[in-house]
């Protein structure tokens, strides 16, 4: 065990994470550049043929130091994507140290810091990496003082290196040997073992990543989820190299993974313990706090015949993805569909790319809201994922939204604009230090503002150089009014939003403009009215479609005829018809960009 490290990678996107794995995987696989990306590549040609996932969150590697000592580093990456700073947290769980990847080009930004805090938070060693050193502009002094000044940690066993050349990889190993301590834990004790991920994979069930905290785990064991009291035999256990190795046994310090016939990810929760059914720990290890969806949309498909597709394909994500919540949901306006629950807007896009992309299924999703705690005249307490569902005004007490706590680390010329936004988006500072060359600013700031376009502002008005960070705080009483939106007089549920009271009569406008802009011209005029309480405070005509498309086609030209039918027919498919108008797919997302 004392020749083991177990560390994770952590670093603000872009600043070299995935580049370092590599190296290290060259260096210590004692493969050349070549050997490696072949056999590296071949390996996966393989595993894709077979449909298998590669999900190697984890990998480990051998290194023989001067004294001929072999040790073994087990990198865990960050699993899933990389934006969520849960999944981090999760990682390190499995970790006694963490490299801290800084560019050194760049300096710290808001995410170097929400990282290395949770690595702190586990009492995890850090070793500061200040990547980059090749390029010209590197500057490893300044951005060394700046993890001092500003996150407020030693640098003095930062390493300088570039992952790209490979210069001072070689200290940066042996300064993992160094500095992060060597896993602790009883071989002679009973098993426990970490869920630190679970993924499905068709061919072989129920694949999980665990640390073994405590014991040893034996192929053929017969193991115990300790949450649910189920017990299942172990088919095969083992690690990645990056390669799916197979082992007789993992133990104490070690991290691997194993395939022991569970069919749903849901009997084999992250964060839970595994131990044997002969000889049971008496205690679970302390798990991963739960984490919640933090916003809500509803995804309809376009065409009422592809809900069964979009029904599965849901079932199998959520295989691989607990956080995606999905429960059925009706619409007056766009039919059967379902309200789904997301970790973010980038977790929202990117499963509705893959439900378009890899089920071929043509969406629409309404415009997501986060969640309202509602306390009722009855003393009832509702939790709001859909506008629509929202109570009559003359049943609420209070209602309360909830707050994120923002950290943004900016440089101090762009200050100004951005504590305006912070302003304009309801925000409340609740803290401002400077640094040398920067300034860390903390705002209260209702999450409703925040995963709107908060972020791509706020990289507008400081020209790309602030940088975000933000959790959940608490919830707190807000006065929101409901818009809802009529086409010819009829209610669409799917166009109804949520707004601060202050903001809702412009919101509102700006809805209707929006509407008249993005439908089309009918055979008919068309009327849309926006209703605050039910009392209207917005509407405008779209007027009737005079001109016959097909009037131009004198003569026979029939292929040209038949062109600009199938071309009509075309645009009908990318709208919803609702009564009698059809509107496009693009009105029920657009609202989101009113702000
Ligand atoms: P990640 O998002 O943290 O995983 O970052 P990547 O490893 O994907 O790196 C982001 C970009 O920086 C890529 O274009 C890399 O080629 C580049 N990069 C990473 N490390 C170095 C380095 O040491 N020197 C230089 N010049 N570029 C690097
Ligand atoms: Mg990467």
């Amino acid at each position: 065990m004392k020749n083991i490290r177990n560390f994770s990678i952590i670093a603000h996107i872009d600043h070299g994470k995935s580049t370092l794995s590599d190296r290290l995987i060259q260096i210590c696989g004692g493969l050349s550049e070549r050997e490696m990306s072949n056999q590296v590549l071949d390996s996966m040609d393989l595993e894709r043929e077979r449909g298998i996932t590669i999900k190697a969150q984890s990998v480990m590697i051998n290194y023989k130091n001067k004294k001929n000592d072999i040790f073994n580093l087990n990198f865990i990456d960050t699993p899933g994507h990389v934006d969520f700073s849960y999944e981090v947290s999760r990682s390190l769980s499995a970790c006694e140290g963490a490299l801290l990847v800084v560019d050194s080009t760049q300096g710290v930004e808001a995410q170097t810091l929400a990282n290395c805090y949770t690595a702190l938070e586990m009492n995890l060693e850090i070793i500061p990496v200040l990547n980059k050193i090749d390029l010209p502009n590197a500057n490893p002094e300044k951005v060394s003082k700046e993890i001092e000044d500003i996150i407020g940690i030693s640098s003095y066993n930062a390493i300088k290196c570039s992952s790209k050349t490979g210069t001072g990889i070689q200290n940066l190993i042996e300064s993992i040997i160094m500095y992060i301590p060597s896993p602790k834990g009883k071989i002679d004790a009973p098993l426990q073992a970490l869920i630190i991920d679970s993924w499905f994979d068709n061919y072989l069930g129920v694949v999980s990543l665990i640390r073994i905290k405590n014991g040893i785990l034996f192929e053929k064991d017969k193991i115990q989820v300790m949450s649910t009291g189920k017990n299942y035999f172990v088919d095969q256990i083992g690690i990645f190299t990056p390669k799916k190795l197979n082992k007789k046994k993992l133990q104490c310090g070690e991290v691997g993974w194993v395939i022991c016939g569970i069919k749903s990810i849901t009997a084999a929760p992250v964060g839970d313990t595994l131990t044997t059914a002969q000889n049971p720990a008496k205690k679970r290890l302390s798990g991963f706090k739960k984490i919640k969806p933090q916003i809500y949309a509803g995804l309809f498909p376009v065409t009422s015949d592809q809900y069964e597709t979009f029904k599965d394909a849901l079932g199998k994500l959520s295989l691989n993805d607990s956080s995606l919540f999905y429960e059925p949901e009706n619409s007056n306006a766009l039919g059967f569909g379902f309200r789904c629950g997301f970790l973010g807007l980038l977790h929202m896009e990117i499963i509705q790319a893959r439900l378009e992309r890899e089920y071929s299924i043509d969406l629409i999703s309404t415009a997501p809201t986060v969640i309202y705690e509602i306390e009722l005249n009855n003393g009832k307490i509702i939790y709001l994922d859909s506008p629509s569902n929202f109570p009559d005004a003359n049943q609420i007490k209070t209602i309360r939204e909830p707050i994120v706590e923002c950290n943004i680390l900016v440089p101090p010329q762009f200050l100004g604009p951005v504590i305006k936004l912070c302003v304009e988006k309801r925000g409340f500072q609740t803290n401002m230090i400077y640094h040398a060359h920067q300034v860390s600013l903390k705002y209260n700031i209702p999450m409703n503002e925040v995963v709107l376009n908060f972020f791509d502002e706020l990289k507008s008005v400081s020209s790309g150089y602030a940088s975000l960070e933000y959790d959940f705080k608490h919830f707190q009483s807000v006065k929101i009014a409901k818009i809802d939106i009529l086409i010819n007089s009829e209610k669409v549920d799917a166009l109804t939003i949520l707004a601060y009271y202050k903001n809702a009569s412009y919101r509102a406008r700006e809805i209707v403009n929006k509407m008249k802009e993005l439908i089309p011209r009918h055979q008919f005029d068309i009327a849309i009215q926006a209703t605050i309480n039910n009392s209207i405070v917005a509407r405008s005509t779209i007027k009737q479609l005079r001109k016959n498309v097909l009037s131009k086609c004198y003569g026979g030209d029939i292929s040209r005829k038949k062109k600009l039918l199938q071309k009509q027919k075309d645009g009908k498919k990318r709208m919803k018809k609702i009564g009698n108008v059809n509107i496009p797919k693009t009105a029920f997302i657009s609202i989101l960009n009113i702000s």
